[in-house]
């Protein structure tokens, strides 16, 4: 359901993608010692993600942390270090846990060259305890791979891969600097269906500066002929107080929030005739998929990866800037490479700073990850102490349509409309403890 434009400007704001609660603007000093002891705190099975920072180019919408590299070979000392942080973290947690799901993201995690990707995958198997049927999955780079190299993922026993596409109108890839021509794509697509059938995730991208509708829809419809089992479809988060290299796109007409709300649309549209299904607020699943079936089930949920099957499980962050979240504890990673270098050299782990969650946070998190994840939550009566404010802040909302608020026993059920699909943030928002004290300041993105 396409929201009018007037609804779409009336609940334009900036507000978070809920990848975590708080999020991690908030993140900020922690001592060792808390995240050692949250390491420790549970038991049972675990994922892990490991963030990959190299890149050839700088595409100038990123966001990621990334860092641009023109050899190849500078990426083994980093698996290395790679490998020696998951033996640091690896002696602060409870014996016998077991890797569910391994993520490998970036960055361009197939920077690294086969010989440093078969290390780091062997490397990280001795370490750590991998469950027979975990989730490996990777982030492919189409230009980075040929099909030996995807051969080798494949041995090393890779079952997830997606690939970042984003456009492909040439015009859109040549002002944004990704110089990717679909045939790259198409080239690693067919060498990893030549090896049996995968998990295969495609990454688009709306918003772009010389993006049209009409453009965007030639693009939806190549990819959904490419028939990947999941789409992404993510709006672009024009952040260039956070990431300077975003202000070159400034010079160019960038869509606004009618042109953008008609991409999305197009696209549901395109990826609804193929027989693609929505999944949270920005993907698209075939029947059959993981995250269709856990949103069918009740049990999507999210992390800093996005959307998950595995999220109430500890992850354990690698690399650069990789943040983890375990034990009531988020931690991130060092960002500068010498620091967090150094950081492991001495034998300690690499925090640049994180958070520790205290009841109320926990509290908030559930209800925030629901509504983001399955659309819907439950506040029993003994929460509204806590959350009564948020709940009587939904009244605007109620009244336009985007969420329902029905009595639940001594609480409340809330329930985001298929309409409010397309405002799950600011229903979030509401939620949000950290953004209601922050009173505006510019730290996310525009909704719309
Ligand atoms: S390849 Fe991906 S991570 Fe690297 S600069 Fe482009 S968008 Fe960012």
């Amino acid at each position: 359901m396409k929201p009018d434009v007037a609804l779409v400007e009336k609940w334009r704001t900036r507000a978070p993608r809920y990848t975590s609660y708080p999020t991690a603007p908030w993140f900020g000093p922690v001592a060792d010692e808390a995240v050692d002891a949250a390491l420790g705190r549970q038991s049972g099975p675990f994922t892990a993600y490991l963030h990959v920072p190299f890149c050839v180019q700088r595409c100038l919408y990123c966001g990621c942390h990334v860092e641009i590299q023109g050899k190849r070979a500078v990426a083994g000392p980093y698996v290395d270090a790679v490998l020696r942080e998951a033996e640091l973290k690896a002696a602060r947690m409870q014996p016998g846990r077991v890797l569910t799901q391994l993520s490998l993201g970036g960055g361009t995690p197939t920077f690294l060259l086969p010989e440093q990707m078969a290390k780091l995958v062997k490397g990280l198997r001795s370490t750590w305890g991998f469950a027979p049927d975990a989730d490996l999955a990777i982030e492919v780079d189409p230009r980075s791979v040929d099909e030996a190299y995807v051969d080798q993922l494949v041995d090393l026993g890779f079952n997830r891969y997606s690939f970042g596409v984003q456009d492909l109108d040439p015009e859109v890839l040549k002002v944004v600097h990704r110089d990717q021509p679909v045939d790259l794509t198409v080239r690693a697509l067919d060498a990893l269906r030549r090896r049996g059938s995968f998990d295969i995730n495609m990454d688009l991208v709306y918003g772009l500066p010389e993006q049209t509708p009409e453009r965007f829809r030639s693009t939806v419809q190549v990819v959904a002929a490419m028939h990947p089992t999941r789409i992404a479809l993510f709006q672009y988060a024009h952040v260039p107080w956070i990431k300077p290299a975003q202000k070159a796109l400034e010079k160019y007409a960038m869509p606004g929030s009618e042109a953008k709300s008609d991409m999305f649309a197009i696209a549901s549209e395109v990826f609804g005739a193929a027989g693609y299904e929505p999944v949270g607020m920005d993907h698209f699943a075939l029947p059959g998929d993981a995250l269709l079936e856990a949103q069918r089930s009740g049990t999507l949920q999210r992390n800093f990866e996005g959307y998950t099957t595995h999220g109430g499980l500890d992850l354990v962050g690698l690399g650069v800037s990789a943040i983890g979240g375990f034990g009531g504890v988020y931690a991130q990673d060092l960002k500068d490479r010498k620091a967090w270098t150094d950081a492991i050299d001495a034998g300690r782990l690499p925090t640049e700073r994180g958070f520790v969650l205290s009841a109320e946070d926990e509290l908030r998190r559930r209800v925030i990850m629901e509504l983001f994840c399955n659309l819907s939550t439950v506040i029993a009566g003994a929460e509204l102490p806590v959350l009564a404010r948020s709940v009587e802040a939904l009244g605007p909302l109620v009244a336009d349509g985007i969420v329902e608020v029905q009595p639940r026993g001594e609480g409340f059920g809330v329930t985001i409309t298929p309409l409010g699909r397309h405002f799950i943030r600011n229903v979030c928002a509401v939620f949000d403890a950290y953004l209601e004290a922050e009173a505006g300041a510019r730290r996310y993105s525009v909704t719309a």
